[in-house]
């Protein structure tokens, strides 16, 4: 468990002298064996826990798993099917729970969801958990107390916000919840509380730079030394790129909301791929199309287990997200296998300023206003460092393309219930009927013209 004074080893990171610090040093940088023998352990207790919830019951004496003492070796996991987002829903509210409701403390829901949202549920215990894996997490790219924590990322649902947060009071930052936009005070405040330490999405974060001199300020006025960027997918050039503007270290931080949120693999002060916390999830890697695990160091689809949630055990949780494991130990010294920058999913879910949408999400909501028409088309654009959503629709035959008042009321209906539903603030733009593109396949609804530099 999180020991509350970090340990300091000294090793040479890209040539150069760093101080490696370690919140848990004993777990970060247990012996493989050790390692997965302790794993093996938990994963007994996870599928007990999870033959405790109705859902997991039918699942695993399907397969013919009746107790925990089924899981021989970390193989037999592959005896178990995998779970879905689609499963989370079905088994919305009570499906995957545990304990008893009066255990729950809180919960948190996944972005971009179609109608039933994907809620988590943590016990008093689960949360405790969880900040520790974050503390662990920021302490390992070497923040201290030392340091003043400006969070600016979104709080509420949204597991970035309370998750990181709670990890960073726990290493004893200086915490500021200042949530992202109003790039004025983000400023004054940076310069006020002397912030060292921000966490953001990578678009957020060159935004905010954009805005720098425009707000009146200049580098020299604040004390920046660090940035956690996630949330959505980056690339390598974007990473450098906001080390330059900012002349800060940035470090990739990743997790869903399913496996908690933030702190389920994060960078050391090594920079280069992300520590899975391998004592808190099982990670395997497969071919999303055959299922089978892929071989070590190729890229696949990201499955994890957890293995110490109270209220909500989950299995074999399929991410949809790609990446692929680091064959070599980093040189830190923790034992904890990395894994590269997620460069895609599996799925059509669209990330947009950090937020997750599904085309069907939009489809839903457009398709409910009787006045829309036959066609739409989602054009997802960078503006500036921001995504940029438009969503085009052909509006219905009885409507008057001349008539502006009410034309420009309907938009605005449009763009309020998107809002409303996916919170983002799109751009709508209407149509005559036939006037957008009809493919003669498949229709392609979703134009994505942002750079894949991933
Ligand atoms: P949510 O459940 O709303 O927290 O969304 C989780 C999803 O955000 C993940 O499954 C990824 O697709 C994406 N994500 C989170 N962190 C990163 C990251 N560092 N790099 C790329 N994608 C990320
Ligand atoms: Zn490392």
């Amino acid at each position: 468990m999180a020991k509350l004074v970090g340990v300091t080893i000294e090793g040479m990171n890209m040539n150069r002298m760093v101080q490696y610090q370690y919140w848990d040093k004993e777990t970060e940088t247990l012996p493989r064996e050790e390692l997965e023998k302790f794993q093996l352990k938990l994963l007994r207790e996870s599928v007990n826990r999870a033959l405790r919830t109705p859902f997991y019951k039918k699942r695993l004496f399907q397969v013919g798993i009746t107790s925990g003492d089924d899981m021989k070796s970390l193989q037999d996991l592959q005896k178990i099917p995998f779970t879905t987002k689609q499963d989370l829903r079905d088994a919305f509210p009570d499906g995957m729970l545990a304990v008893d409701r009066r255990e729950i403390v809180r919960l948190h829901a996944s972005s971009g969801t179609t109608g039933t949202p994907t809620t988590i549920y943590f016990t008093k215990k689960d949360l405790e958990r969880w900040a520790s894996y974050v503390a662990r997490c920021i302490y390992g790219t070497g923040c201290t107390r030392d340091d003043v924590f400006q969070n600016m990322i979104t709080y509420g649902l949204f597991t970035g916000g309370l998750g990181i947060h709670y990890g960073a009071e726990m290493v004893g930052m200086l915490v500021i919840p200042s949530g992202p936009g109003n790039t004025g005070r983000q400023f004054k405040m940076m310069k006020d509380h002397r912030t060292t330490v921000v966490h953001a999405t990578p678009s957020f974060l060159l935004h905010l730079h954009s805005k720098l001199e425009e707000e009146g300020y200049t580098l020299s006025d604040l004390a920046l030394r660090k940035a956690f960027a996630g949330a959505e997918p980056y690339s390598e050039d974007t990473r450098r790129r906001i080390e330059e503007l900012w002349n800060i270290d940035v470090y990739n931080s990743y997790g869903l909301s399913e496996m908690n949120g933030p702190g389920v693999a994060f960078e050391c002060q090594h920079k280069d791929g992300m520590h899975l916390w391998e004592d808190g999830y099982i990670a395997e890697i497969i071919n999303p199309d055959t299922f089978e695990p892929v071989a070590n160091g190729e890229t696949g689809e990201l499955v994890l287990t957890i293995l110490c949630r109270e209220a909500m055990p989950i299995l074999r949780y399929r991410t949809r997200d790609l990446t692929s494991f680091y064959t070599e130990p980093c040189p830190c010294g923790r034992t904890h296998r990395r894994i590269r920058r997620i460069t895609g999913r599996t799925d059509d879910m669209l990330i947009i300023n950090g937020v997750n949408v599904f085309p069907s999400q939009i489809e839903e909501v457009i398709m409910g206003i009787k006045e829309v028409g036959n066609n739409y088309l989602i054009q997802v654009d960078k503006d500036g460092a921001l995504d940029r959503l438009t969503v085009k629709t052909e509006v219905g035959p009885n409507i008057f393309m001349d008539d502006a008042r009410p034309l420009n009321a309907l938009k605005e209906r449009i763009r309020h219930a998107l809002q409303t539903t996916i919170s983002i603030n799109p751009k709508v733009e209407l149509h005559e009927p036939g006037a957008l593109p009809v493919s003669e396949g498949k229709a392609k609804r979703v134009i994505d013209t942002r750079p894949k530099d991933v």
